[in-house]
């Protein structure tokens, strides 16, 4: 059983395997799964996700709170114009990442990967990745393995909760299994993905937690956005050769440290960030 990257990265070597079968041979090993349950379940959840981000992309959804509306639909029709700055694939991530967000905030049923609140960003990376490269559904369950096992790696060690270590915590864990899975699923090595995972949960380290009027909702969905491109460039990063100088299991275990010794105010608490803006302050009003 792993419970770090270096134990992964070891399986690796020993076996001449990729992250998602050593995750895959784990599964079976110690949770007693076949490995025909286990991709009936990937294609489930897959489906879920595919559902969660295409959903709000051509119309607009009723959110909980109202705050938030509409993001995945309009990005969507500006990744199709020919007006954007970071091209046509980082827009349509960042849409579906929106629209995921947005589904999320409308009850709709989506794939907590690793949370609800970042449920976008993993199925955003994936789904536009293979979509731009031409990639099969094996890959992109291959993928969502790799993703799978770097989260219980974080979890393990860590936390992905928002409530226990801010945002960094839950969209940095998204963004960090999100740029493993990119990496592998594009022909990059473990050591890549691990170290495409260390350089996205460092872009983000110390990001806060400060949910408008206690909704997941703003800054929420913005973060989503930001977070699928974080792990779109660090995956980039690590493919391209550059190492991550911080090894993944000791940017865990600082992301940690980072998150217990943050004030509560930052914890999901909306007692801290933008949640006690003015314009903050006033939503909670309105809403509650
Ligand atoms: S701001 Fe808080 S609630 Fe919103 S996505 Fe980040 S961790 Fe989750």
């Amino acid at each position: 059983m792993y419970s770090t990257g270096i134990d992964i990265l070891k399986e690796c070597e020993a076996l001449n395997k990729p992250i998602w079968e050593i995750v895959l041979l784990d599964e079976i090993k110690n949770n007693h799964i076949s490995e025909t349950d286990i991709f009936n379940k990937m294609e489930e959840i897959l489906q879920i996700m595919e559902n969660a981000t295409s959903h709000s992309i051509d119309k607009r959804v009723e959110t909980l709170g109202g705050i938030i509306g509409g993001e995945g639909k309009t990005m969507m029709a500006y990744a199709n114009s020919d007006k954007t700055i970071s091209g046509t694939w980082i827009t349509k991530a960042m849409a579906r990442a929106f629209a995921c967000s947005e589904y999320n905030a409308s009850m709709g049923k989506i794939c907590a990967a690793p949370t609800a609140g970042s449920c976008g960003i993993i199925p955003a990376a994936i789904i536009t990745i293979a979509e731009k490269k031409g990639l099969s559904r094996q890959d992109m369950i291959r993928g969502l393995l790799t993703s799978a096992g770097v989260g219980k790696i974080i979890s393990t060690n860590a936390t992905v909760s928002g409530a226990e270590g801010g945002c960094q915590a839950e969209c940095g864990s998204a963004a960090a299994m999100a740029a493993a899975a990119l990496v592998e699923m594009n022909g990059g090595s473990p050591v890549q993905s691990f170290d495409a995972a260390a350089i996205a949960l460092k872009n983000i380290m110390g990001l806060i937690c400060d949910p408008v009027a206690g909704l997941v909702e703003s800054p929420c969905s913005k973060r989503n956005a930001s977070g699928v491109v974080n792990a779109i460039i660090s995956a980039d990063i690590a493919l391209s050769g550059i190492r991550s100088i911080i090894p993944f299991d000791e940017v865990v275990e600082a992301m940690y440290n980072v998150g217990r010794g943050m004030h509560e105010n930052f914890k999901e608490t909306a007692k801290g960030g933008i949640s006690i803006t003015d314009t903050g302050l006033a939503y909670s009003r309105k809403i509650k």
